[in-house]
């Protein structure tokens, strides 16, 4: 039975990009909460080094899934392995991502269509094969991990702001179709935050412009109100507070955490 201190034991959570970064971070946390874990990614060794890591720590299970979340065969193959190794899923977090910056005008087509591909399309599959599961327990939560881009522009990133608006009118579509079962949907909207993304977008940007890596950085640290970047725990608490069970009247929302930097 769930006590106070492991709200979510017994329920099995699949966390997508949950190798590293802002993914890690909220596998740690719905782990500290007593969720079993489904790791998913597409490189393998974070994902065990961090199913490893957690087994030792934690009395539940947990299992690391590599997929790529673009490719729809093996997504279906990959929420058939988690489900038939943790159970029936009761949470899914939709957190893999990536960004790539360029100019409108410099955008090929099939770079539109791959942003748009693993910043939304991804979480239309893997809630399409976790939210059944959902229905049929009358309970489940899922997250979308959306973005300030999902709710302000930034220049050079359309592809990126238009995907991740698409994943805020996502949740809160689903959020009122679902609103009865048991099921909430919602958005987490983070500015920036101390990740492998950033650190790559500040190189690509460096490069292009010939500015130095740390000038940037800091300039995006003073984009923020609270001159700082976020730390990825500082997004997964807010995630796994969505995912509390005590939550069940919040659904359909967006949530933005960034320091004040859009309101
Ligand atoms: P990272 O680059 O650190 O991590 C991205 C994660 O997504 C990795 O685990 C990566 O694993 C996974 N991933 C990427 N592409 C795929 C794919 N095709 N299939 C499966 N997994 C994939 O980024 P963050 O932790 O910063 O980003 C996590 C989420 O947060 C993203 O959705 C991002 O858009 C969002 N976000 C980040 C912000 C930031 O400032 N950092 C701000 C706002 C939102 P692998 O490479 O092994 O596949």
């Amino acid at each position: 039975m769930p006590d106070a201190q492991r709200p979510l034991a017994d329920r099995h959570a699949i966390v997508t990009g949950g190798g590293r970064g802002i993914g890690a971070a909220i596998v740690r946390r719905l782990a500290d909460l007593g969720a079993s874990i489904s790791l998913m990614g597409r490189t393998p060794s974070p994902l065990y080094a961090l199913a490893d890591e957690l087994t030792e720590a934690h009395p539940q299970s947990f299992a690391a899934v590599p997929v790529d979340v673009t490719d729809g065969a093996r997504v279906e193959a990959a929420f058939a392995e988690a489900r038939a190794a943790l159970g029936p899923v009761a949470l899914l977090v939709n957190n893999a991502g990536a960004v790539d910056s360029v100019p409108f005008g410099k955008m090929a087509a099939d770079q539109w269509d791959r942003m748009l591909d693993v910043n939304l399309t991804s979480a239309y599959r893997c809630t399409r094969h976790a939210l059944p599961d959902m229905v049929k327990a009358g309970w489940g939560r899922i997250v979308n991990i959306a973005s300030t881009a999902g709710v302000t522009g930034y220049p050079y990133v359309t592809a990126y702001c238009a995907a991740k608006h698409g994943m805020i009118g996502l949740t809160r579509a689903l959020a009122l179709e679902v609103v009865k079962t048991g099921v909430t949907v919602n958005a987490v909207c983070p500015g920036y935050t101390d990740t492998d993304l950033v650190t790559g977008s500040v190189e690509t940007l460096a490069e292009k412009t010939g500015r130095s890596a740390d000038e940037l950085r800091q300039g995006l640290e003073r984009q923020s109100p609270l001159g700082r970047m976020l730390t990825p725990d500082e997004v997964a608490s807010a995630v796994a507070w969505l995912c509390h069970p005590e939550q069940a009247a919040i659904t359909g929302q967006r949530l933005i955490i960034s320091g004040g930097e859009v309101l």
